[in-house]
């Protein structure tokens, strides 16, 4: 990425590191975003790039060291068990290369397979069952300590507030995106402007915010919807299968919502041509989706690789060209 060049100077990093913080406070705590992602992403690639040629400099609140921000004071704290992961960005095929080199080199002998799944523009929960009943929900917050929603979450008619089946773990979180179709989205946004109120800028924030809500009343009006990706805590002694689809499979029968879109592909070529496709099917798709979400496949190879402070080194999202719809919006004076 030659998006910016790198920093030449500890002041102008520890600058950056100071213009970055105070937009993911915006974003994260205020849900009210300054910039657009686009920008913002365009300053934290410059951020990366200054503390690769510089490791000495990278400061212990660089948001390259954590994954969101602190929780509103509104909810309950909730220390997550499993720690609660972002995702390592790939803006174009080079990224991409890069991202599957360094697995190959490490595996030279197996055909890498990965799940390749749409990368819903929403935001991260953790659903957590014990006996198989839905007992706490809460936000990703900085990814150590989240925001309990559980009110708020009890609302979203796709969660089984009971899983199905028999064999689930005793104790069981999973993961997943809450999100806004386009078309609730468009109808609230009516709503506000009927109402004499600023409608959302976009639906990833509309949903962010109704998920914040204290009135768990007005949340279940908007019709959230929910899909599942992954796990966080599960019953020790319970055996997770080889596959992180075969586990994904497992969750859509004990009635969890699966995207009918996520599938398995095989190598740089199969990530590739998933991309292509999804580009194509993005337009006609029911909910926004800014990039395609891929996770190599084998479990263990997962746990070989394991996390860096932010992101797993085995998953990458690859982000689709920014949209920019947002020198208009601010125009219109929205609710961010
Ligand atoms: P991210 O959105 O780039 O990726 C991680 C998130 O993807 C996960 O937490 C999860 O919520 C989501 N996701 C969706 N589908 C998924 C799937 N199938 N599997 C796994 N995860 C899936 O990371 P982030 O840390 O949530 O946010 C970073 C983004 O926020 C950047 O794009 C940045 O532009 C934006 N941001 C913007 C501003 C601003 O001021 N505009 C400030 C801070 C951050």
């Amino acid at each position: 990425m030659t998006l910016n060049a790198a920093c030449q100077s500890l002041e102008c990093y520890n600058d950056l590191v100071t213009e970055l913080n105070h937009h993911s406070y915006q974003y994260y705590v205020l849900d009210a975003p300054q910039i657009s992602d686009g920008q913002y992403d365009v300053l934290y690639q410059k951020l990366l790039k200054t503390e690769a040629e510089n490791p000495d400099w990278i400061a212990t609140d660089s948001p390259s060291q954590r994954v969101g921000d602190q929780p509103l004071s509104h909810f309950e704290s909730v220390t997550h068990r499993v720690a609660m992961y972002s995702l390592d960005n790939a803006f174009d095929d080079d990224d991409m290369q890069e991202f599957y080199q360094r697995i190959a080199e490490r595996y030279p002998e197996q055909s890498l397979m990965f799940s390749a799944e749409p990368k819903m523009d929403g935001l991260a929960i953790n659903l957590r069952y014990e006996e198989g009943v839905f007992v706490q929900a809460t936000t990703r917050g900085d990814g150590k300590v989240g925001e309990d929603v559980t009110q708020n979450v009890k609302t979203i008619q796709s969660i089984p507030l009971k899983l199905s089946g028999a064999n689930f773990p005793t104790t069981l979180e999973v993961r997943g995106e809450v999100f806004m179709s386009k078309s609730t989205f468009e109808k609230l946004n009516q709503q506000q402007l009927d109402k004499g109120d600023k409608p959302f800028a976009n639906p990833r924030n509309a949903a962010a915010g109704t998920l914040r809500q204290l009135d768990s009343k007005i949340v279940a009006q908007r019709h959230l919807s929910f899909y599942v990706y992954g796990w966080g805590e599960v019953s020790e002694g319970w055996a997770i299968p080889e596959l992180y689809s075969e586990m994904i499979a497992f969750f859509g029968e004990w009635g969890l919502p699966l995207n009918p879109n996520a599938t398995v592909v095989e190598g740089v070529e199969g990530m590739a041509g998933y991309y292509e496709k999804m580009l194509q099917l993005r337009p006609s798709l029911p909910y926004e989706i800014d990039g395609i979400v891929y996770k190599l496949n084998a479990i263990q190879l997962q746990q070989q690789l394991g996390f860096t402070a932010r992101a797993p080194r085995w998953a990458i999202a690859r982000k689709f060209p920014a949209e920019e719809v947002w020198t208009e919006l601010l125009a219109i004076d929205v609710q961010v």
